[in-house]
């Protein structure tokens, strides 16, 4: 972990009220792991943002500079509206990479995504990182087209030939008609693992036996003949509140099946089983 001065190389917004930050910041680039995240300090609040890192330019191609990071955010309040602000050549004060990311087995082949709203930002970087050695599926949820990041086009400038996504909407302006969780147990008999960033009801609905996919269709398993499913395997990005960020202060702990666990330091990726759901608040 390393606190870094950065040129902010652009600020766009790619959705109402969603912006990708790209940052000069080549030794969070070289380490960045999925899942892992930085900290940004956001104008003089002494509580510095955590942010996923989103994508890493060494493994970006030729549309980005070397030893860049870019965030994905979503304008939640003062600290992200101040972000928003930022323009090209500014400076930005970044912690990281932080954390511990995700973890797959090398035995594995098929990964399963689940991306929930602006829970997509750390997998698109997974995404970059190991389409090229497994199939890949992005179960990629939100409330309307308008709301969904990623096309096809942008997957194949960031991706391997072997990923591929499935929208879903909650209006069913794209895709499939409903949430990313609906359409889960259609996948579990394909996917080797699972890995999620969404809300935490999404994770409280997984954590669930899944009822069968009430959507027909593109599924890769057979869903619709099961019933009670339990996903196993799944690890889940946890984004609750924090102080430090580097597990000094332990204003993120939670309480886990395995003990009192620093979100920071021993997350933000967890074991989907190893959390109380009910005890987890943002
Ligand atoms: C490990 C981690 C990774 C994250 N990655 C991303 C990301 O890639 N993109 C992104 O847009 N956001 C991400 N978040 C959430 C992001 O940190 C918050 O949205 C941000 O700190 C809000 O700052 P603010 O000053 O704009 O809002 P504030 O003015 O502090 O609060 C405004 C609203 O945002 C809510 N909020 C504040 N902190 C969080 C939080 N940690 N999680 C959820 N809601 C929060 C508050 O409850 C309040 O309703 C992440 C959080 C964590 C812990």
């Amino acid at each position: 972990m390393k606190q870094t001065l950065g040129s902010i190389a652009s600020n766009v917004e790619v959705m109402s009220g969603v912006y990708v930050m790209w940052i000069e910041a080549p030794h969070v680039a070289a380490a960045a792991q999925p899942g892992q995240f930085v900290t940004v300090r956001c104008k003089d609040f002494t509580l510095r943002r955590p942010f996923s890192i989103h994508q890493s330019s060494p493994l970006t191609g030729e549309d980005s500079g070397e030893g860049e990071i870019a965030i994905l955010f979503r304008v939640a309040g003062k600290g992200t509206f101040w972000l928003s602000q930022r323009q090209a050549g500014e400076k930005i004060d970044i912690l990281g990479p932080l954390g511990k990311g995700f973890t797959i087995r090398p035995e594995s082949k098929n990964l399963l995504l689940v991306a929930g709203g602006i829970g997509i930002a750390p997998l698109v970087l997974m995404m970059q990182q190991v389409s090229s050695q497994h199939q890949v599926t992005l179960i990629q949820g939100a409330g309307t087209a308008a709301q969904l990041y990623l096309d096809s086009r942008q997957l194949t400038a960031i991706s391997h030939q072997r990923a591929q996504v499935v929208p879903v909407t909650e209006d069913g302006s794209m895709g499939r008609k409903g949430t990313a969780t609906d359409i889960l147990s259609d996948f579990l008999n394909w996917a080797d693992q699972v890995y999620a960033c969404g809300p935490i009801d999404m994770y409280k609905t997984m954590a669930l036996p899944l009822n069968p996919s009430p959507l027909k269709g593109e599924g890769k398993g057979e869903g619709e003949k099961r019933s009670n499913l339990k996903l196993k395997e799944c690890q889940v990005s946890l984004e609750v509140r924090m102080g430090c960020g580097f597990g000094a202060c332990y204003g993120c702990t939670i309480n886990t099946r395995k003990g009192l666990r620093r979100v920071c330091h021993d997350g933000p990726v967890f074991e989907l089983d190893d959390i109380i759901w009910q005890q987890v608040k943002i």
